[in-house]
């Protein structure tokens, strides 16, 4: 059955999911909602015996509907490939009693991999489906790991070109390193005197910029997204919480139908959306469990229901977390306002006046799928300390915030069901933070060094990735202010 995208923002007509994936984000500001959640339409038994392509296939059918089964499975083909350094792409790993769902065996060891290295694919299908002549520019704010994972997955493309604004001082230094050595004469990578929330709302303003994106269109050019409001970067995510549970039931770890705990380590909130979706879909998720760091507002969104920023951001180990403004979230206020585009409206007019907004008590209830709790860096740092000394298994900064709140939630409720933790980037990605919390008689080590310590430690190789970057020289250096955004994309554009 067709599905169409609505604005959360106007009740305009709503747009094929092929056009919502070209635009990124709607008109009027909103991002595209599925007018509703399709159900599974395989059982779960079935399910198990499937590879990761197969699942990511019956569930993306359900959402991507004016694709063909071609063209849907050739996407998927290209994206799901040698590029993964495991043929399982999201393995599941046991320790201490959870299950920690490895997000990171793509290209640049994150999770941002999972959607990146189909978005491009699914992209370029949507512009032909759509007769689109215009070149696409990927304009692309990032906290440190969508930035790479959309270079990766866009340079060299026909037909795109991606420009990423990352905050200069706001993510981990192989991060920087990662993305100003992407080769792709269409890529364009600029460091932003600001921080996230700067990068993304300058990006959020060249969006909403009629007159440019009319003058864009005079020179061949149109923009769209890639950042976790593209629904394309949205379903694909919703693809590994249904494969971890059908493995989990493959092997025996569940029965069919028994519930299990999702435990996500959250910045947009676009991860945690997407096993919010699973679980409306009809997979057996209890509790979807909702981890900050110390910018922690959405757990005190959870806890207060208000959501709140108006508070100092906070650099933390965990820097891809370090949001105050978590875009996807507009997506479950406007569903718990009952789809309702003129009150969700109405409460992000009040967030960009006021920095804040509080939900009704109607709405609070049916928060109740969803705890939220946070952990300082402390916390976070003896989480991946404790883990190592208990199991020989290291983790890397973000999934310790997440590892660290599900044992706050198992404290605090009792609730001891299965739990899967999104396991959402590879230690090696924060190398030094993560060896730090092992034990600071590292200190002194270079990064280098710091990687082959953590390989004899941990005993996983050392990724490509990492390997990669040690030579790989810097080709792009551009630094700008955020008010100097637009004029940065048309200089690169040349128009
Ligand atoms: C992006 C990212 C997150 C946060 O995911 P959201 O979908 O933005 O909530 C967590 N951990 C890592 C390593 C990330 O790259």
């Amino acid at each position: 059955m067709e599905i169409l995208y609505n604005s959360t923002r106007s009740k305009k007509s709503p747009v094929k999911a092929s056009e919502a994936i070209l635009k990124g984000l709607s008109e009027d500001g909103g991002l595209f909602v599925p007018e509703r959640i399709p159900a599974l339409d395989k059982s779960l038994e079935e399910l198990s015996h499937m590879t990761y392509g197969q699942v990511a296939y019956e569930v993306m059918k359900l959402y991507l509907t004016d694709f063909t089964e071609d063209e849907l499975k050739n996407c998927i083909e290209k994206a799901y490939d040698a590029k993964f350094d495991t043929e399982v792409i999201a393995p599941l790993a046991e320790a201490d009693g959870a299950f920690y769902l490895e997000l990171f065996h793509g290209a640049t060891i994150a999770f941002k991999d999972m959607a990146l290295s189909i978005l491009p694919h699914l992209m370029i299908t949507s512009a032909k489906k759509n007769n689109v002549e215009n070149e696409i520019v990927i304009l692309t704010a990032t906290s440190g790991d969508t930035g790479k994972a959309a270079l990766a997955g866009f340079a060299d493309v026909d037909g795109t070109r991606i420009v990423v604004f990352y905050p200069k001082n706001g993510v981990s230094p192989i991060q920087e390193k990662q993305m100003v050595t992407q080769k792709g004469k269409n890529t364009y990578v600029v460091g932003i005197h600001g921080n996230f929330d700067d990068a993304q709302t300058g990006v959020k303003r060249i969006f909403g910029d009629k007159e440019l994106a009319a003058y864009m269109e005079t020179k061949g050019f149109q923009f769209s997204s890639a950042n976790s409001i593209n629904i394309g970067r949205l379903v694909p995510q919703i693809v590994y919480y249904v494969y971890s549970y059908v493995k989990l039931l493959e092997e025996g770890r569940v029965k069919e139908g028994e519930q299990i705990n999702v435990v996500v380590p959250t910045g947009n909130f676009g991860n945690i959306l997407a096993a919010f979706y699973a679980k409306q879909m009809g997979l057996p998720i209890d509790k979807l469990i909702c981890a900050s760091n110390e910018n922690k507002v959405l757990y005190d969104f959870f806890t207060s229901g208000t959501y709140d920023r108006n508070r100092d951001f906070v650099l933390t180990s965990s820097p891809s977390m370090d949001i105050l403004i978590s875009s996807n979230l507009e997506r479950l206020i406007y569903k718990i306002a009952g789809d309702d585009a003129e009150k969700n409206l109405d409460l992000m007019n009040e967030l960009k006046q006021t920095g804040k907004y509080s939900i009704t008590e109607e709405m609070s209830l049916q928060l109740a799928d969803f705890y939220g709790n946070y952990a300082s860096e402390e916390e976070t740092a003896q989480t991946i300390h404790d883990l190592y000394d208990r199991t020989g298994y290291v983790i890397d900064t973000h999934t310790a915030v997440a590892s660290c709140v599900y044992k706050k939630y198992k404290k605090d409720t009792g609730d001891e069901k299965t739990a899967v933790i999104a396991s959402t980037a590879s230690p090696y990605k924060f190398t030094r933070s993560v060896m730090n919390a092992i034990d600071n008689k590292y200190d002194d080590m270079d990064d280098f060094e710091l990687a082959n310590k953590l390989s004899e430690l941990s005993g996983v190789a050392v990724p490509e990735a990492i390997k990669e970057i040690a030579a790989a020289p810097v080709l792009h250096d551009h630094i700008c202010d955020r008010s100097e955004m637009k004029q940065t994309v048309m200089d690169f554009l040349g128009i």
